[in-house]
């Protein structure tokens, strides 16, 4: 019998949990049971992704960056990617306001649901966590640039939330070695080729279980998820941001299809099981290997490339979630009959960019840096935790169709930088089992 394909596979996993969970919000003992009996088994396949993140950045770039000929490759590559960052998360910031200024979500919303979602959530302490942690980002402007660079390479090695550290002790390490000769640089090399591949090889383990971990992952988003009628109430709100989202996946494949000149379709289809990870997560650092393994294996990127592009893009171009905070910050503002200027909309244009660059690619980061948006266009500090909890119950299944967008964007960003740079080749693809014989 022909195999499914693991995307199908990893689909049916999700519709079962989706089904699964929501079965469970019957019984008494239902959610309880999906915690403590389901849950575990989607956070440990969540470790075991973040687990290899680290060392696959690092064996990946320095690989990346010791197979470049010569420097200047490196400066090109390295500034393309992040203009083009910045051009891309322009375009769904500017989108997401276009969209919330003409269907004007907020205004529709009655004092009744406002009052209703203020006393369920403003004093929540995950509405106030979030509130505590952008003042921590706010004392600090250019603390995202100081916290780049590691003063000890372990203790960047130690914490996943550094993955920016490790990028630039990786970057300065392929650098140096590209400088010190290939010959003396060889056995550095030898080294972090092979342990390159024996995480990718890795990558293909775990994604056998991603079938069973993403119903384990939805069964407990649906089981954990608050009241539905308020969810309901912010369904035109979250409509806006679903429909902005998916104007960027349009937007996506036309990049594609006309710069790279490679069939949209192909694209997203070779990409599925990493957008359908990133849904079930909600986090870019937790799918980053299975985006690398899917854009280097299944699409043709470069390791050159790739291995720069992508990590960085993991971190700081978030397209979904700057497109989510421009919706968001004028949503609330509409509610709360916040009135703003179009110089307030051109702030959250350059503040909602920043605060992508700054969000970390975590469940839920998103939101505290619509905090610092909202605040940049004077937005009164005494309402910030009431606009929060406006829309703090459709947050979860929001955040996961920003990391949908957010690794997706990042995966066309690695198409066209290669592309640029002549390094986008054909696919070529390694299972988990190829060299199995040699060793049964
Ligand atoms: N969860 C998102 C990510 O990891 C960040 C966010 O928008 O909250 O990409």
């Amino acid at each position: 019998m022909r195999k499914l394909e693991l995307h199908w596979q990893i689909l049916i996993g999700m519709l079962l949990g989706l089904v699964f969970g929501f079965v469970m919000t019957y019984p008494d003992w239902g959610r309880e049971f999906v915690q403590d009996w389901i849950n575990p088994f989607g956070n440990i396949f969540v470790k075991l992704l973040k687990l290899i993140a680290i060392p696959l950045i690092l064996a990946s770039l320095v690989k990346g960056i010791s197979d470049l000929k010569d420097i200047s490759k490196f400066r090109k590559i390295g500034f393309r990617t992040m203009g083009i960052y910045v051009v891309t998360t322009v375009v769904a910031i500017s989108l997401g306001l276009i969209l919330v200024n003409i269907m004007q979500p907020g205004n529709g919303i009655s004092e009744e649901t406002i009052t209703k979602l203020t006393e369920t959530y403003a004093t929540d302490t995950a509405v106030t966590s979030k509130l505590e942690e952008a003042s921590k980002q706010r004392e600090r402007p250019l603390g995202f640039i100081e916290d780049m660079v590691p003063d000890n390479v372990f203790g960047a090695l130690s914490d996943n939330k550094l993955m920016l550290q490790v990028i630039f002790f990786t970057v300065f390490l392929g650098i140096s070695m590209l400088l010190i000769g290939e010959e003396r640089a060889k056995p550095l090399k030898h080294f972090f080729d092979a342990l390159n591949y024996v995480v990718l090889k890795m990558v293909d383990l775990i994604m056998l279980t991603a079938p069973y971990a993403v119903f384990a992952l939805l069964a407990n988003v649906v089981a954990s998820s608050g009241d539905p009628d308020l969810l309901y109430a912010l369904l035109r709100y979250a409509g806006v941001v679903v429909l902005g989202l998916f104007l960027m996946i349009v937007f996506y494949t036309i990049v594609v299809a006309t710069y790279t000149k490679k069939n949209p379709f192909w694209f997203l289809k070779q990409i599925s099981p990493a957008q359908l990870l990133a849904f079930s997560t909600s986090s870019s650092a937790a799918t980053l290997p299975v985006t690398m393994e899917r854009v280097e294996e299944h699409i043709g990127v470069d390791k050159e490339v790739s291995s720069f592009v992508l990590p960085v893009g993991a971190t700081i171009n978030m397209d979904g979630t700057s497109l989510y905070q421009g919706v968001a910050a004028v949503f609330i503002a509409q509610a709360l009959a916040h009135d703003m200027t179009l110089g307030d909309q051109l702030t959250i244009v350059l503040t909602a960019l920043l605060a992508s660059i700054g969000s970390a690619a975590v469940p839920g980061a998103g939101m505290v840096m619509l905090v610092i948006v909202l605040e940049s266009i004077g937005f009164p500090a005494d309402k910030l935790a009431i606009g929060l909890a406006l829309i703090f119950a459709v947050d979860r299944p929001l955040d996961m169709c920003r990391t949908v967008i957010n690794v997706t964007g990042d995966a066309t960003v690695s198409m066209v930088v290669a592309k640029s740079v002549g390094k986008l080749g054909d696919p070529k693809v390694e299972d988990w089992d190829d060299y199995y014989e040699e060793v049964k």
